[in-house]
């Protein structure tokens, strides 16, 4: 049993972050109650190319974003650790770190959907809860292994949530915001402004290191 608030871990590229996550992370934190939201850069994504921002840069846009809201939390664990960024390892390590605690690994629905693509994928709700946000277009699986792991673990109960450490799904709808990185990537190459799709703090930092302006095929390992 857990005596106090899940935490939720939120893992993601963030190339860049932007109101789509925060939006999202925060209807999480105050609709399940939750203690803190913390925000994980992926060091080395194991599931996609590279990516444009590197690793630092990505923390530093997700720091500078997050710094205003009580209960969001910064996490640079990805990124000093070696090799690929495997989210099983960050949840056994977030597990060691706070043994008795709640946790609640954060996706989005798309993300969820690939998730038997993932190391170690079946272990995961060993360790931690997994709260998914669903997200515009994408509809929750009904069969295969995905749907059968709703059959068995899912909840509508947040006090689930609080009263296991982890074990159990739920699927949680957020207000919808289509706002991917991908296209304010996009749109700064072409040289328009990504205002008002994100802080302004994080805005500042694009245009002081000028990240996205050129070539989009240029990224960093
Ligand atoms: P890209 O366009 O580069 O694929 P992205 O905008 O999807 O990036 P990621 O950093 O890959 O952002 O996403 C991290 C997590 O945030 C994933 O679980 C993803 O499902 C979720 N997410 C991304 N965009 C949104 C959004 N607009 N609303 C809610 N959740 C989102």
């Amino acid at each position: 049993m857990s005596a106090t608030r899940p935490i939720g871990i939120f893992g993601g590229t963030f190339d860049p972050v932007h109101y789509g996550h925060l939006r999202s992370a925060f209807e999480m934190l105050q609709a399940l109650k939750l203690d803190e939201v913390r925000f994980v850069p992926c060091g080395d994504p194991p599931h996609r190319g590279r990516t444009f921002a590197d690793a630092e840069l990505r923390y530093r846009m997700v720091e500078v974003a997050i710094q205003a809201q009580t209960g969001f939390v910064s996490d640079d664990r990805e990124l000093r650790r070696e090799g690929l960024s495997y989210s099983i390892d960050t949840l056994e390590s977030l597990r060691e770190e706070f043994p008795d605690r709640s946790l609640g690994l954060i996706v989005g629905m798309d993300a969820f959907l690939g998730l038997p693509k993932w190391h170690r994928w079946d272990e995961i709700l060993k360790i931690a809860h997994i709260i998914v946000a669903h997200r515009p277009g994408w509809r929750a699986p009904d069969m295969g292994p995905l749907g059968e792991l709703i059959a068995e673990s899912g909840t509508h109960k947040v006090d689930d949530l609080h009263k296991a450490t982890h074990g159990r799904i739920h699927i949680h709808a957020v207000t919808q915001l289509e706002i991917a990185s991908t296209e304010i990537r996009e749109l700064v190459a072409a040289g328009r402004d990504p205002r008002f799709l994100m802080p302004d703090a994080v805005r500042d930092v694009i245009k002081e290191t000028g990240i996205y302006m050129s070539d989009l095929s240029e990224t960093h390992e």
